[in-house]
C-alpha cells in the first residue's frame, strides 16, 4: 500500500508564555511506495515518533494530509486505518500467553471482518511462525527474552495483515548483538510479507542497513530522501554529511582559491571550475590514501589495527573534530613512530559544504 504525505505539520502548542510552540513536524512531503521498508531517522527530538503517530493516528495533524493508496485517512481513527503498530517497550500483556497476546487483535474484529476461532488460531500460527516464536506459544512474555518480546510485537501487529506496518525504534531495548540479528529479520519478515513499512530508528547504521529508502529529518523538517548509498554518497548538507557514517566525515576548515582546494596551507584536491570562497570540507574516513608524497599532512596521533582496517588517529589545526579518523587497509602500513603521516584524497569522498548555510557545493562542476 504506497503513503502518501502531504503537507503534514504538527504543531504543539506552548504550555506557558516564554516557551515557543514546537513543530514537532514541518510540512512533510513524501510517497513512500508500495511493499517498501523507509528508514525514517533523525536525532532525538526531531519528529519521527511525531510523525509515525500521525500516520497511525494517534495524533491529528495541525495540517496536511495523509493517504493510504488512493484513500484519504486523515481523519480516520487508528483502528480503522489497517495499520500495526510496534514500540520500542514490546507492550506485552504480562498475563496472557504469547499465543494469546498474538490473537489479541484478532479477538475484537467485528461484522464482516469476524474470524472463527479456527481462523483466528490458523493466522496466529501463521504470524508466529514468521517470527520464528511457534515453539514458544504457551508461554508468558516474562519467560522471553527481549528479543523473543519483540518478535511477539511483530507478531502481533502482522496478524492482522495491515496496509501499513509502523515500527518505532523496535530495537532499542535489545543489546548490540541481538539488535543486529533481529533487524536482519524485520528485513526477512518485511519482504516475505511485502508489506509497506515505515522503520523509526536514532541509529542511522540500522536505517542504512535494512532500508530500501531513507528520510533524514531534523527539527522537524526533512533533510533529504533517497536510497541509503545515494544519501551517503551525496549528502545535501553538513548536517546528513555528520549524521550518517560511522567512523563519522571528518570536517575541516577549509577555502577554494585559484581553482584549489586548500585546507590550512596544503593544496589537497584540484576543483576547476569553482570561484574562490570559504568552504566547509567533510571527508569521509575511506577518503584518504596512505601516500608519503601526497599533499595532505596530517598530526599522527595513533594507529588501531581492527584486522581487515586500520585506524589511522591523527590532528590537524584546521579540524573542527578533536580528532580524525582514516580508513585505510591493514596491508598499508603505517610507520608509528613518525610525527606525520600524508595522505592523497579520493575525489568523491570529499565534500564541499557553503560556510554559512551548510549547503553541498560543487553540484555544478558534476555532468
Ligand atoms: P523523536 O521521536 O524524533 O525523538 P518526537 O516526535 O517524539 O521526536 O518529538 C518531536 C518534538 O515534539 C520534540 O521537541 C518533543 O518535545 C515534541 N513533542 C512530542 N510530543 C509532544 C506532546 N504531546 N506535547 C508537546 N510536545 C511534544
Ligand atoms: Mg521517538
Amino acid at each position: 500500500m504506497k503513503v502518501v504525505l502531504q503537507n503534514l505539520t504538527k504543531r504543539f502548542p506552548s504550555r506557558t508564555k516564554n516557551e515557543p510552540d514546537v513543530i514537532a513536524v514541518n510540512d512533510f512531503n513524501f510517497e513512500i511506495p508500495d511493499g517498501k521498508l523507509i528508514g525514517l531517522l533523525g536525532p532525538s527530538g526531531c519528529g519521527k515518533s511525531t510523525t509515525l503517530n500521525l500516520i497511525s493516528g494517534l495524533e491529528a495533524p495541525t495540517s496536511g494530509k495523509i493517504f493510504f493508496g488512493e484513500d484519504d485517512v486523515t481523519r480516520l481513527p487508528p483502528e480503522n486505518r489497517g495499520v500495526g503498530l510496534v514500540f520500542q517497550n514490546y507492550a506485552l500483556y504480562p498475563h496472557l500467553t504469547v499465543l494469546d497476546n498474538i490473537l489479541f487483535p484478532l479477538q475484537n474484529l467485528k461484522g464482516p471482518e469476524k474470524l472463527s476461532k479456527q481462523e483466528m488460531r490458523e493466522r496466529a500460527l501463521h504470524a508466529a511462525k514468521l517470527v520464528q516464536i511457534d515453539t514458544l506459544l504457551e508461554r508468558k512474555p516474562s519467560e522471553l527474552s527481549g528479543g523473543q518480546q519483540q518478535r511477539v510485537a511483530i507478531a502481533r501487529a502482522l496478524v492482522k495483515t495491515p496496509r501499513v506496518l509502523l515500527m518505532d525504534e523496535p530495537l532499542s531495548n535489545l543489546d548490540a548483538r541481538l539488535r543486529l540479528q533481529t533487524r536482519e529479520e524485520i528485513r526477512r519478515i518485511q519482504q516475505e510479507t511485502g508489506v509497506t513499512t515505515i522503520f523509526v530508528t536514532h541509529d542511522q547504521d540500522e536505517a542504512m542497513s535494512i532500508s530500501d529508502m531513507i528520510v533524514v529529518m531534523k527539527d522537524g523538517v526533512v533533510q533529504q530522501i533517497g536510497a541509503p548509498q545515494d544519501v551517503y554518497d551525496n549528502p545535501v548538507n553538513l548536517f546528513v554529511a555528520t549524521f550518517l557514517g560511522t567512523p563519522p566525515i571528518n570536517v575541516f576548515d577549509g577555502e577554494i582559491k585559484g581553482e584549489k582546494l586548500y585546507i590550512g596551507g596544503e593544496a589537497v584536491l584540484p576543483k576547476p571550475g569553482l570561484p574562490d570562497q570559504k568552504v566547509s570540507v567533510g571527508i569521509r574516513p575511506e577518503g584518504f590514501v596512505l601516500d608519503e608524497n601526497g599533499p595532505f599532512t596530517l598530526n599522527l596521533s595513533r594507529v588501531e589495527v581492527m584486522g581487515r582496517d586500520t585506524s589511522v588517529v591523527s590532528t590537524h589545526p584546521k579540524s573542527r573534530n578533536v580528532t580524525i579518523r582514516s580508513i585505510i587497509p591493514t596491508r598499508n602500513k603505517v610507520d608509528r613512530t613518525a610525527k606525520t603521516v600524508r595522505f592523497s584524497l579520493v575525489p568523491d569522498k570529499v565534500h564541499l559544504f557553503d560556510e554559512k548555510t551548510d549547503k553541498a557545493l560543487g553540484t555544478e562542476e558534476k555532468p
